[in-house]
């Protein structure tokens, strides 16, 4: 079985900024804002990195801690699930979008008049080829 990718986390899905550190680490880190603050956009899960002295050091330990964000993780479980057409799992959230919608206060069904007489505008969801009420004909 051949593997593929399903689903992915790309740059675009994450906001990076990056800041001057406070306190120890040196010089270095201060004056060139090495420090990573990123955010993932679809949870707002936002992590920072700023024990390193590089970028990219501390890019990868924001987004390390990141990946390891109870919310982040369960988002992309759901995300993995949806992406892989797992049918049961799909199932599962048809039913559910029914069970929702079966509600009471979701069940509006408005009935649609099939006859309207032109004449005494007498309307009815059964149709008519005559007017029930006042006898008129259907154009
Ligand atoms: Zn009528």
């Amino acid at each position: 079985m051949t593997k593929e990718i399903i689903f992915s986390v790309t740059k675009k899905d994450f906001d990076l900024t990056w800041y001057s550190g406070t306190g120890g680490g040196g010089q270095h880190r201060n004056k060139h804002q090495n420090c990573c603050r990123i955010k993932h956009r679809a949870t707002g899960v936002t992590k920072t990195g700023s024990s390193q002295r590089t970028r990219p050091q501390n890019q990868k330990e924001a987004f390390l801690s990141l990946t390891n964000d109870p919310k982040f993780k369960s988002w992309l479980k759901l995300e993995t699930a949806k992406a892989s057409m797992d049918k049961e799992a799909v199932d599962r959230q048809i039913e559910k979008e029914v069970n929702n919608s079966m509600k009471e206060e979701n069940l509006k069904i408005e009935a649609i008049p099939r006859y309207e007489c032109d004449e005494c505008e007498y309307t009815s969801i059964t149709e008519f080829k005559k007017c029930p009420k006042c006898g008129s004909k259907e154009k």
